[in-house]
């Protein structure tokens, strides 16, 4: 039986690529995002649906549920990025604060917010899948800061989750080209620090990042919950 799969932020980059894996697979995608044009030109695939949703938004989010089935098997917490990277950083403390805690939105209560909502339709046996960073456990100020809490918080929700059968992980990219994630920011000086930081030499890219997604949406992985999995070309390592 095709599973019921919801896709956030499925309209471009990772959570496209991810949308359209499972979509190929015979399964059900719901993708979602604030843009209508992206998402709709995916739900031209078979086996995709669009509904526009901010997913930092609880009314918004209550709106969704309106038009999801009744029962989510594998949930993809991919909806965020680097607020920064669409702003420029003011200098005094009110700027700051709407800058910081637009980061902590984006990325961290969205996906909590999201995946409360969804508590009750989360199937037993189901998964889910949250995309954190690599900046978790370099820095990049209240970005990598969100991404941190996101994998930190996923802790208790796989303790929540788990007597359902639900498993709860994170996926943590490094440098993903092929996306729209760094806007027009990256440099070319910066983009070769960050394949130079690699063991592999090379970017990553979004079907790199679904593999490990759909690992942890599958029957082998269904002990696996609680965890970070890295998927950045050797850039971090955890030893
Ligand atoms: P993209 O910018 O291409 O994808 C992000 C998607 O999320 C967009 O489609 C955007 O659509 C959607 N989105 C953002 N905020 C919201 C929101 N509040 N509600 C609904 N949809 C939202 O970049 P990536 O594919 O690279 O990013 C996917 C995830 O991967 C992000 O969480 C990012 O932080 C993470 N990541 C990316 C890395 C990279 O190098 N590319 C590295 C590490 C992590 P819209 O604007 O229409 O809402």
């Amino acid at each position: 039986m095709a599973r019921n799969i919801l896709v956030t932020g499925g309209g471009t980059g990772i959570g496209r690529a991810v949308a359209l894996h499972f979509a190929e697979q015979g399964e059900q995608v719901v993708v979602t995002g604030r843009r209508a044009a992206p998402i709709e030109e995916l739900a031209a695939e078979d086996g995709v649906r669009a509904v526009v949703c901010d997913h930092t938004d609880p009314a918004a989010l209550t709106r969704l549920l309106d038009e999801l089935p009744p029962r989510i098997d594998v949930l993809v917490n991919n909806a965020g990025g680097n607020v920064l990277f669409d702003t420029e950083a003011g200098a005094d403390l009110a700027s700051y604060a709407r800058d910081f805690r637009a980061n902590i939105e984006a990325n961290l209560i969205s996906a909590a917010l999201t995946t409360k909502a969804l508590d009750a339709r989360l199937a037993e046996g189901g998964a889910v899948v949250h995309i954190g960073s690599i900046a978790a456990d370099q820095g990049a100020g209240s970005y990598g800061a969100s991404k941190a809490g996101l994998a930190t918080w996923n802790i208790s929700l796989a303790h929540e989750l788990g007597a359902r059968g639900i498993t709860a992980n994170v996926v943590a990219p490094g440098y993903i080209a092929d996306t729209e994630f760094f806007r027009d920011r990256l440099t070319d000086e910066r983009r070769g620090q960050l394949i130079a930081n690699t063991a592999t030499g090379r970017p990553g890219s979004p079907e790199d990042v679904v593999g490990a997604i759909a690992f942890l949406a599958s029957p082998a992985a269904r002990h696996v919950t609680g965890q970070v999995l890295h998927v950045n070309g050797g850039a971090h390592t955890t030893r």
